[in-house]
């Protein structure tokens, strides 16, 4: 008799301690009563093409990807999904039964995913969506905003020449507003969004004059450390519908966990509760 192999997945990235990954998706092992495991792996710029090739041997079935490495994938795998290629990134690899290594990005369908459950009123044709921030996370947000159908992104970064290149990769429906008139956008936006590292634990505060945002505007920030921010905290006091962070990290497990394991997970408040343990 043989025993059915146990699958394996990860998250791997340098440094990798801080990840919630491991929490999230060993809760959903437990929940759903699934015999695998799901290891963080510190693994080196240099070592990781080695380490990607050898996982598959080691009966891992695939792996999130975090900082550094989430373009450096691409570059291994051997199918590349169009939206990771439109967002210049891979967050989750799958280790296909025929041998190949498929890389895909699933940041922006978590944050569509969030906003749906937080926002349930949202409606992406509306009117324009206004983004701070042109670094990895804002192409995920813009790729899948300007899929949802959103008309216009109005887009503020303080390097100005990044969110040019935002620009001109997405095209036409993107205006780019200068790090300083970054409030200007706030008074037309339907959706205001957070995509830079400011008013996280540890990094500056976000100066952007807020007295523009809209009452009744949806105001969603992908920082989630802490889950209440400065910009949410303003933004639910002038009547704006606000969303948090988190649920965009447990969103985007989801893709990954079902190839992986099988099973589509839950989002819930449990979920929420582990990655927050
Ligand atoms: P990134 O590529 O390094 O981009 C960082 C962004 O923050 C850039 O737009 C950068 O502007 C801006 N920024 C940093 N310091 C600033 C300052 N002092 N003043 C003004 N702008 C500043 O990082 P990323 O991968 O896009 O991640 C951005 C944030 O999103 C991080 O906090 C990350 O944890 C969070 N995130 C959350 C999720 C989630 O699931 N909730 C997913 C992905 C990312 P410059 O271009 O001018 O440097």
């Amino acid at each position: 008799m043989t025993l059915p192999k146990i699958p394996l997945a990860g998250v791997i990235g340098s440094p990798i301690a801080h990840s919630k990954s491991p929490q999230l998706q060993g809760h959903w092992l437990k929940t759903y009563g699934i015999s695998g495991y799901y290891i963080p792996m510190d693994v080196s710029v240099q070592d990781l093409e080695t380490v990607v090739r050898s996982l598959p041997k080691m009966g891992f079935v695939g792996v999130n990807v975090t900082i550094p490495h989430k373009e450096a994938v691409m570059t291994i795998a051997d199918l590349v999904t169009d939206r990771a290629i439109l967002i210049g990134a891979a967050n989750t690899l799958i280790f296909r039964k025929d041998g190949k290594i498929h890389a895909d990005n699933t940041d922006g369908y978590g944050f569509i995913e969030n906003l749906k459950a937080g926002a349930p009123n949202w409606n992406p044709r509306s009117g324009p969506a206004a983004i701070l921030g042109a670094g990895g996370a804002a192409r995920a947000v813009i790729a899948s905003l300007l899929d949802a159908g959103v008309p216009e992104i109005l887009l503020s970064n303080r390097t100005r020449v990044r969110a040019d290149k935002l620009k001109s990769d997405f095209g036409s429906r993107i205006r780019v507003y200068d790090w300083v008139q970054a409030g200007n956008m706030l008074d037309h936006a339907h959706l205001v969004v957070n995509t830079t590292s400011l008013g996280m634990i540890g990094k500056s505060e976000m100066r952007v004059p807020l007295d523009g945002l809209q009452p009744g505007a949806v105001v969603t920030d992908l920082v989630y450390a802490p889950l209440k921010t400065r910009l949410l905290e303003t933004a639910e006091q002038m009547g704006c519908v606000t969303v948090d962070g988190l649920g965009m990290l447990l969103h985007q497990a989801v893709p990954g966990f079902e190839r992986w394991f099988g099973k589509r997970p839950e989002v819930d408040r449990a979920t929420r509760a582990a990655a927050l343990r």
